[in-house]
C-alpha cells in the first residue's frame, strides 16, 4: 500500500491512548454515518507498544486521593471490563496498605468510592490490619499498618497483550496503523493556528484534525506545535507563579524477582490482588540488616506469568537534568541511563521481605535484565487533556495512564462533539485559574 497523502485524522502514536481513541473514534464515526475507521491513520516511530505502554507493570486501580482521578479511573474499569481476554485484564483487585500518616486520606478515598459505587472494604488500626492480611496472606509481617483500602474491582493487565489487542480493535474498525514513520512536524493553514497537515520523514500526510498520544516524547511534539514552554500557576493564596517548565521527567523503576509467579497466591490458592505498600517505617536491608531508609518509601508488585516471577516497583526519582538535556531514545530497556541499578534491586527485594516472610533470602532471584523507564510529567504530575491549535488533540497523562485505556473513549467523544465532564478537571487552563486537584500524604508523585 502507497504512503497516504492525506487522512481525516491522524492519530500519533500506537500506545494505549492513540488505539484506543483510533478504535472508539472508528466505532463513533460508523456509528453516526459520518464515516469509518478508513478515516483514521495511526502513526508509530517504531511499532506498536514501544513505548511506556509496552513496558508498564500494567496495574488498574481506582485509588486516587483526587476525586475527579478516581471517577475517570472508575470509567476506564468499566472499559477494561468489556473485554479481560482481548486486553489480557486480570480484575484481581488491588490493595493500598498505608500507614498512619495516610490514613485520612485513604479514608476519604474509601468514602468517596462509596458515594461512585466502587467496590471496596476499608480495615482500620493495627491489629485489624495485621489480621486482614494474615487472613490472606499468612506470612505478612509489615509493622506500622494502620489502614488496608482493598478494591474488589482492578488488577492489572499483560502490557503488550494489551495494546496488541486494542490494535485489533482499532483495525478490526478498518484504521491503518502505520509503523517506522517518525512525525518531525506540522504544517498550519494559511489563515488559522490550525494543523493542516503532519509532516513525516516520509512524506507530508494532509488533515483535519491530530491526536497527539505519545508518552514520555510529548515535549517533542509540544514544542513542533510552538506551545508554551513554561506555566504560571494560580496558587491556593491566589498568587500566580509564573516560570515553571512545562515538562520535567521522573524515572520509574520496576524490576522483577524470578521466583515462581504461584509462590505469591493467596492462603486459599487463590491470585492475590496487587498490592502497594507505603510506610514510615525504617526499612532494612535482607542482606545485611543495614538502613536503608529512614524516609517514608512505598512499593507495589503482583505476580506475573507473562514476567515469569513477581514484579512491581518503588518510588521513581526526578530527573534532575533539564528538560531540554534529557535523552529519551533508546526508549525503556535499550537506555543506556534510565534503567534500574542494584539499588533499586536491593531496596525492592527488602521491603518485599519486610512485607512478607516468603521474599526473604530471595534477592539473588531478582533478574539483572534491565528495566524501568522514563516518564514525562505536567507541573502538577496530573494529566493534561485538551485541544490546542484548534484541531490538536493532546492526551499527556503524566505517566498515570496505562490503566486510563477510556480516556481514547472520551476524547473521540469529544471529536464527535460531546463534551466529557469526566475531562474538564484536567484541561491546560488549571493551572493559570488555579483549579488545582488536592494533593495526598503519599511518597509517589502520582497518588
Ligand atoms: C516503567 C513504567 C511502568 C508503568 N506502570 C504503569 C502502571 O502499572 N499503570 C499505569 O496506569 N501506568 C503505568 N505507567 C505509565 C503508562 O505506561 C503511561 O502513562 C502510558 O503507557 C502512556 O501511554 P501513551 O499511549 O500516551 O504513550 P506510549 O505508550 O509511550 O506510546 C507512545 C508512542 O508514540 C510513539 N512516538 C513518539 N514520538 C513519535 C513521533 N514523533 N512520531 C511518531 N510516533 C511517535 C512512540 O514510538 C510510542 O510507541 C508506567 C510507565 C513506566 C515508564
Amino acid at each position: 500500500m502507497s504512503f497516504p497523502t492525506h487522512a481525516r485524522h491522524v492519530v500519533i502514536g500506537a500506545g494505549i491512548h492513540g488505539l484506543s481513541t483510533a478504535w472508539r473514534l472508528a466505532e463513533r464515526l460508523r456509528a453516526a454515518g459520518k464515516g469509518s475507521g478508513a478515516d483514521i491513520l495511526v502513526l508509530d516511530k517504531s511499532a506498536i507498544a514501544a513505548g511506556a505502554s509496552g513496558i508498564a507493570c500494567g496495574v488498574v486501580r481506582n485509588n486516587y486521593f483526587q476525586p475527579a482521578m478516581r471517577e475517570l479511573m472508575a470509567h476506564s474499569v468499566d472499559v477494561w471490563e468489556t473485554d479481560p481476554k482481548g486486553f489480557s485484564y486480570h480484575p484481581v483487585g488491588y490493595m493500598q496498605v498505608s500507614h498512619e500518616a495516610m490514613r485520612e486520606d485513604v479514608t476519604s478515598i474509601y468514602e468517596q468510592q462509596k458515594e461512585i459505587g466502587y467496590p471496596s472494604e476499608f480495615i482500620e488500626g493495627e491489629k485489624d490490619c495485621m489480621t486482614y492480611m494474615k487472613g490472606l496472606l499468612s506470612d505478612w509481617r509489615a509493622e506500622g499498618v494502620t489502614s488496608v483500602l482493598h478494591e474488589k474491582k482492578g488488577g492489572y493487565a499483560n502490557n503488550t497483550a494489551a495494546i496488541y489487542g486494542l490494535a485489533n480493535k482499532a483495525e478490526a474498525q478498518g484504521v491503518r496503523i502505520i509503523t517506522g514513520v517518525t512525525v518531525t512536524g506540522f504544517e498550519r493553514g494559511s489563515n488559522s493556528d490550525a494543523v493542516s497537515a503532519v509532516v513525516t520523514d516520509r512524506g507530508t500526510i494532509e488533515c483535519d484534525r491530530v491526536v497527539v498520544a505519545v508518552g514520555p516524547w510529548v515535549k517533542t511534539i509540544w514544542d513542533m506545535l510552538d506551545l508554551p514552554r513554561e506555566v504560571s500557576i494560580k496558587g491556593p493564596d491566589g498568587r500566580m507563579h509564573g516560570g515553571i517548565p512545562t515538562w520535567r521527567y521522573w524515572c520509574l523503576e520496576e524490576g522483577v524477582i524470578g521466583v515462581d509467579p504461584d509462590l505469591q497466591k493467596l492462603n486459599d490458592g487463590g491470585m492475590p490482588p496487587v498490592i502497594h505498600v507505603d510506610t514510615d517505617a525504617p526499612l532494612r536491608s535482607d542482606v545485611d540488616g543495614s538502613v536503608i531508609t529512614e524516609k517514608p518509601w512505598g512499593i507495589y508488585y503482583k505476580p506475573d506469568f507473562q514476567f515469569d516471577g513477581v514484579q512491581g516497583g518503588a518510588m521513581p526519582y526526578e530527573v534532575k537534568t533539564p528538560a531540554d538535556d534529557v535523552g529519551i531514545d533508546p526508549y525503556g530497556p535499550e537506555s543506556p541511563e534510565f534503567i534500574v541499578g542494584g539499588d533499586f534491586a536491593h531496596m525492592w527485594c527488602s521491603a518485599l521481605a519486610f512485607c512478607q516472610e516468603r521474599f526473604s533470602g530471595q534477592i539473588g532471584k531478582f533478574r539483572k535484565e534491565p528495566s524501568g523507564g522514563l516518564g514525562c510529567f505536567t507541573p502538577d504530575s496530573f494529566p493534561v487533556f485538551d485541544t490546542f491549535c484548534e484541531n490538536v488533540h493532546i492526551i499527556a497523562d503524566s505517566n498515570h495512564g496505562f490503566k486510563m485505556i477510556g480516556v481514547g473513549h472520551l476524547v473521540a467523544d469529544e471529536i464527535m462533539g460531546d463534551k466529557q465532564a469526566l475531562l474538564e478537571p484536567f484541561r491546560f487552563s488549571r493551572y493559570a485559574e488555579g483549579r488545582l486537584h488536592p494533593t495526598s500524604n503519599s511518597p509517589f508523585p502520582w497518588s
